[in-house]
């Protein structure tokens, strides 16, 4: 796990908490940074796309948004097929986009 210090999420970086009642203008000190104002994140750094052995198939839906059904609309494709697509955002914009102009369309190969 890597870390890295960032804003804290409570206060925004500030170090100051929640409005003390009864006194105006005073203020508790954060309690997830102690008034600091940073907090310490972990994460995993991304290096590369992560294969799996338990996917046969991934489901690849035509349309995107509230309206879109399953089904006719989706399109099965191996696992295999997924990994040689690299740029699946851009994939999935091109073939939406034409999908939106015309329903009957395939998807490209
Ligand atoms: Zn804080």
């Amino acid at each position: 796990m890597a870390k890295i210090k960032a804003k804290c999420s409570k206060c925004n970086g500030t170090g100051i908490g929640p409005k003390v009642e009864r006194y105006d203008g005073c203020f508790e000190i954060c309690s997830r940074c102690n008034g600091t104002g940073a907090e310490t994140i972990e994460y995993s750094p991304f290096i590369v796309r992560i294969e799996r052995n338990d996917v046969k198939e991934v489901r690849v839906k035509k349309a995107s948004g509230v309206l879109c059904n399953y089904g006719s609309e989706d399109k099965i494709v191996s696992y295999k097929e997924f990994l040689k697509i690299k740029n699946w955002p851009e994939y999935l914009y091109k073939i939406r986009k034409k999908y939106a102009a015309d329903s009957t369309i395939d998807f490209p190969d």
